[in-house]
């Protein structure tokens, strides 16, 4: 089953409060918690470029280095959730998905368009407000 796999003996100490699941040597989904742990990294230094207008001088530092770092972390742990998580039909199907977004990516980067209302907007309906007498 994809998602459960068998974590190295003694990949946590034996009074860690959890049990590790999602992170690193764990069984269940390893490197989950990295994904978000290298998210919240790039996210951090993204607001910061965001914050100075895309300068790479910041108050905490040139911020150029820790993007690259970061998108890099990200990347890579992606990766590597991907690589212990899927199994080989599973990896193929994100790789072919990984090569289209990027060409799409490309592709709207050289011929940038404004973005067009839905022809059909979903509808939401809303729940019925409760009653006073019930
Ligand atoms: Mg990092």
């Amino acid at each position: 089953m994809a998602g459960v796999v068998s974590a190295p003996s003694g990949a946590f100490p034996p009074d860690a409060p959890g049990a590790g699941d999602f992170a690193i040597g764990s069984r269940v989904w390893p490197g989950v918690s990295k994904v978000l742990e290298e998210m919240g990294e790039l996210a951090q230094v993204l607001g910061k470029l965001i914050a100075v207008a895309g300068s790479t001088s910041h108050w905490d530092g040139d911020l150029r280095g820790r993007v690259i770092e970061e998108a890099a972390d990200v990347l890579a742990a992606v990766r590597f959730f991907a690589e212990l998580n899927l199994d080989s039909q599973e990896l193929r199907a994100f790789n072919v998905r990984v090569f289209a977004k990027i060409q799409k990516f490309h592709d709207w980067h050289r011929r940038p368009q404004a973005p067009k209302p839905d022809p059909e907007p979903i509808e939401t309906p809303l729940p019925p407000a409760p009653s006073d007498d019930g």
